[in-house]
């Protein structure tokens, strides 16, 4: 495998005198690769790196088993190794292989991540223990040139930002490390920053979006919904931090000023004229054995009964700890406290394992709302949807209502609650208090 060039500088190649390797591969291994791109850096020789990420490793090692996993990864490596002799090929995690390559044009990086892209376009024939598989096997191609200041958690993070780009996309394939997205990644760096700055000092802001009921005619609740201003006074959307946070370990942090700052206000005003207020959480904070006992020390700070308070959160973030999920919610339940699904209609809503966790409401999209505006098929699914939920027991709060005509028709569909602009923005804890 020509893996190697022994150490010797190939025009303006080159490859650290004593290189390690991986077994199982025979490819160098991760210390080796950056070592040698350490050396093109103190060099400031221009360089070109290829990540090749197989993506769906651990589902070809379920179905066909680990022995067949690691043949295709050597053939894999064996194949990009002959690729082209301009360039190295590292072997630096489980299913993360590089190309490190000289100096070159952008043409000449895009057709060589072509090939390596049209390659993974056809199967793989992998010879295992006698028998022969045929895998079509997945990646996520990032394409990068080296940047001299950059070290080496630096590239790092590059190839990260890379694979999450590709992972929101929904699928394999390949980014190049430009301009746009290094602009995307210098932002996303100035967002975390600024919630990093927020966290250590509180300077979120809670809004409150009062919710109406249809029967009684007013506002029975609101839902809670954070707030965040840079040090400069520009707003940053929670669409879009959070997702952030939630990526950065940095979501339970925020949850639990947020949590606070809720529980503070309700404390605060009892007089207040609804019967509950709503946070958001994800489903890896609810399977998370310590809230019971954290909340419940909050409440009694706060003078709080928990039958004010309710608990918003996605189907998409519980599907994977359903079981201690579904505990804590329970636990939660004897307190008081009752929950929300949020989003519905967003995700690929799982009915059966929806029905077997205890949800006092569950809150129609308002992507799924719009469809009343498109047709009447769509204000009929809603109408239907509306009474499967009622024969289970649910009520259902229709989110992003804007118009009086939304508004008139998703009444007609028969849920019990309305959420949306055209009854009441978001309101900070004054203007809230005035309305009510
Ligand atoms: P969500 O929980 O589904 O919240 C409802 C979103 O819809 C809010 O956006 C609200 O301002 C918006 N909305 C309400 N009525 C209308 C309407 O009539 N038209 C339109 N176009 N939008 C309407 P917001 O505040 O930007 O929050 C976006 C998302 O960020 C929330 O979606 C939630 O997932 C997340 N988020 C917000 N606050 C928190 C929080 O305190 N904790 C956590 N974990 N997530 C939060
Ligand atoms: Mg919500
Ligand atoms: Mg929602």
């Amino acid at each position: 495998m020509a893996t190697d060039k022994g150490g010797e500088q190939m025009g303006e190649q080159y490859t650290g005198i004593g290189a390690t390797y991986d077994s199982m591969t025979g490819l160098m291994d991760r210390m080796t690769f950056f070592g040698d791109v350490n050396e093109y850096r103190k060099r400031r020789v221009q360089c070109h790196i290829v990540l090749v990420q197989l993506s769906r490793l651990m589902q070809v090692n379920r179905k066909y088993g680990i022995a067949v996993g690691d043949q295709l990864i050597r053939d894999i490596s064996m194949w990009l190794a002959e690729l082209d002799e301009a360039y190295q090929v590292y072997r630096i995690a489980n299913s993360r292989l590089m190309l490190l390559g000289p100096a070159c044009s952008r043409q000449q990086a895009e057709a060589c991540v072509n090939r390596i892209h049209s390659r993974f376009g056809e199967n793989w024939q992998v010879a295992c223990e006698g028998q022969e598989h045929t895998i079509l096997a997945k990646t996520y191609l990032i394409h990068l040139f080296l940047d001299p200041e950059d070290t080496e958690n630096d590239l790092l993070d590059k190839m990260n930002f890379g694979i999450t780009v590709l992972e929101k996309k929904g699928r394999d394939g390949m980014v190049f490390f430009d301009e746009e997205i290094k602009r995307d990644m210098e932002h996303q760096k100035y967002v975390l920053e600024e919630v990093r700055y927020a966290i250590d000092h509180k300077t979120f802001r809670m809004y409150y979006q009062p919710i109406y009921d249809c029967k009684e005619e007013r506002f029975v609740s609101a839902e809670s919904l954070i707030r965040l201003w840079d040090r400069q006074g520009t707003f940053i959307s929670p669409g879009e931090f959070i997702p952030m946070a939630e990526e950065h370990g940095l979501i339970d942090q925020i949850s639990w000023i947020v949590l606070e700052k809720v529980c503070r206000f309700l404390g605060e005003h009892p007089e207040l004229a609804l019967q509950t207020v709503s946070v958001n959480l994800t489903g890896q904070q609810v399977s998370d054995v310590t809230l019971i006992d954290r909340i419940e020390a909050l409440l009694a700070d706060c003078q709080l009964s928990g039958s004010r308070l309710r608990i918003e959160i996605t189907e998409r973030t519980v599907a994977d700890d359903f079981e201690e999920v579904k505990k804590t919610m329970l636990r939660l339940q004897e307190k008081g406290i009752r929950f929300y699904l949020d989003d519905f209609g967003t995700g690929y809503s799982n009915l059966s394992s929806m029905f077997s966790l205890p949800f006092e409401v569950i809150k129609f999209d308002q992507s799924l709302v719009k469809m009343i505006d498109v047709s009447r098929n769509g204000r009929r699914t809603i109408s239907l949807l509306a009474q499967l939920m009622h024969e289970n027991d649910y009520r259902i709060v229709a989110e992003g209502i804007e118009t009086a005509q939304q508004a008139q028709t998703v009444r007609e569909t028969g849920v019990d609650r309305i959420q949306g602009f055209y009854y009441a923005k978001p309101l900070p804890e004054e203007e809230l208090l005035q309305l009510l």
